[in-house]
């Protein structure tokens, strides 16, 4: 047996091996992270490789949704996608490879041959054999259609898991498996295993549902005298119940979480967290995650998503996040609740970077982020109806025309100044804050959520804060 121990002086080359049939699920980037943190944190390489080889199931689009959720998600790939459908003609000479070295063989078995085969294989309780593994090559018929088939071991097979540990199966469980059909295409494991060979992937990170595939490869490697890749399976994700994830569960794609308004580097964190762990660490920043990333901090035990665990660790990657940043980001958020507003106008980024500081701390994503930041640009005037008229009703509309020549007069706008004058203001009056501050925060804000009044008064700016209050002023009186 090839020694599967890797030489640590060989350096790290991992991969990441879709099949485009559909968008980027949200496990398939779980894996895709691990193989690149593992990878970066190695100065080695993250390589993509497109299982392109179902060209009924393959679409253009689908390679397309997987480029595009790796590159949002942040996980930058080394070098071009490999095709994998473009190296058939290497898998075949593999294969020849194979026969060459008496561990494949040509199987002459028509499809009913091998049901009536499998049929007794299964009542004697192992996997099929072919009666042509033994033929000599002069009884092999001429212009007969043929598959060639792996010449299965009768010892037992054992895969070192980096995850699962040492993983044992009898010869017996497996069958002659098909390398070459016979229309001359390769099958899915002597593909896998010959474009993770040329490619020289050293660790191969995948789900657990490939374990079985891995006892597989690792024959092929072992006939063809290759190295093992290390391999290690993660368990699936399940969902908040505990079950298999499935559609039930809500979304699936990685699309869907840029859409609900998270950052790559919180749901990269979060994804992180999703079946590895280091201590009791929650929070990694990407250089941090690739320094103490290893397979041995992978969990064996299948993480649950948990959206609310979500939400607080993508909070924790707003607070972090640069705020010229966020702001491009929030933009197109900010569009969908106000209805033709100017994201591009200094007025509207002016106020919205002197805010970020603060309302970044108050929302999860993007999404709330947009929600937080709505009295800074939601349209004027605003117009109060119901509930949200109530603090305007009564003296309000005066206090507010008492207050308003004062504000005008302030020789420096700023929260201090401001605040300072709003509680002269009560003063002056012999009200209690609430008296003034209910009213002034429904003509600002619209009720909307906001932090604190004076600072809501210096990010609008001395001209907005006049125009608003002298808007319900006039509604009122
Ligand atoms: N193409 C396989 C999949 O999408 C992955 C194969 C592998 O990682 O070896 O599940």
């Amino acid at each position: 047996m090839v020694s599967r121990v890797q030489n640590t002086t060989q350096p790290i080359v991992t991969r990441f091996a879709p099949s485009p049939t559909g968008y980027l699920h949200i496990g398939g980037a779980r894996t895709a992270l691990f193989n690149w943190l593992l990878a970066r944190g190695a100065g080695g390489k993250f390589l993509l490789r497109i299982e392109d080889t179902d060209r009924q199931r393959s679409t253009e689009d689908a390679t397309r949704a997987i480029l595009d959720g790796l590159t949002w998600l942040g996980l930058d790939w080394d070098g071009a996608p490999v095709s994998q459908n473009a190296n058939v003609r290497r898998h075949a000479e593999v294969v020849d490879e194979l026969l060459a070295k008496g561990r494949a063989f040509r199987c002459y078995m028509t499809e009913e041959d091998a049901a009536a085969e499998r049929q007794v294989a299964f009542s004697e309780g192992r996997a099929l054999r072919s009666p042509w593994r033994d033929r000599p090559g002069s009884e092999t018929p001429a212009d007969t259609p043929f598959t060639v088939r792996f010449r299965a071991g009768d010892d037992d097979i054992i895969v070192e898991d980096a995850v699962q540990g040492d993983v044992r199966w009898k010869g017996k469980e497996f069958d002659d498996l098909v390398l070459l059909r016979s229309d001359g295409t390769p099958t899915y494991n002597l593909a896998v295993v010959a474009d993770d060979h040329d490619m020289g992937i050293t660790h191969i990170v995948r789900g657990d549902d490939h374990l079985v595939n891995a006892a597989r490869q690792a024959q092929i490697y072992d006939a063809l005298g290759w190295q093992r890749p290390v391999f290690a399976h993660v368990p699936l994700i399940h969902g908040p119940d505990g079950k298999k994830l499935s559609k039930r569960h809500g979304a699936l794609g990685i699309e869907a979480y840029r859409d609900l308004g998270y950052l790559p580097e919180g749901l990269r964190n979060y994804l992180l967290r999703l079946g590895w762990s280091h201590g009791d660490q929650e929070y990694f920043t990407d250089a941090e995650a690739q320094a103490v990333f290893s397979l041995s901090g992978l969990n064996k035990a299948p993480g649950r998503l948990d959206f609310d665990k979500m939400a607080s660790v993508n909070a924790h990657h707003m607070k972090l996040a640069d705020n010229a940043r966020l702001l491009e980001l929030v933009s197109p958020w900010c569009e969908k609740l106000a209805e033709g507003l100017d994201t591009g106008s200094t007025a509207f980024r002016a106020r919205l970077l002197a805010a970020m500081d603060v309302l970044k701390t108050r929302a999860s994503t993007l999404a709330e982020l947009a929600e937080q930041a709505y009295f800074l640009f939601r349209p004027v005037p605003i117009v109060l109806e119901g509930k949200a008229a109530k603090p305007l009703n009564g003296d309000a509309p005066e206090l507010l025309a008492r207050l308003l020549p004062r504000l005008e007069a302030l020789p420096h706008w700023a929260s201090a100044p401001l605040h300072a004058e709003l509680e002269a203001f009560t003063e002056a009056e012999s009200i209690g804050f609430g008296k003034i501050g209910a009213p002034l925060r429904a003509a600002l804000t619209g009720g909307a959520p906001a932090p604190d009044l004076s600072l809501v008064m210096e990010w609008l700016g001395r001209d907005e804060v006049l125009r608003r209050m002298a808007d319900q002023i006039k509604t009122g009186v």
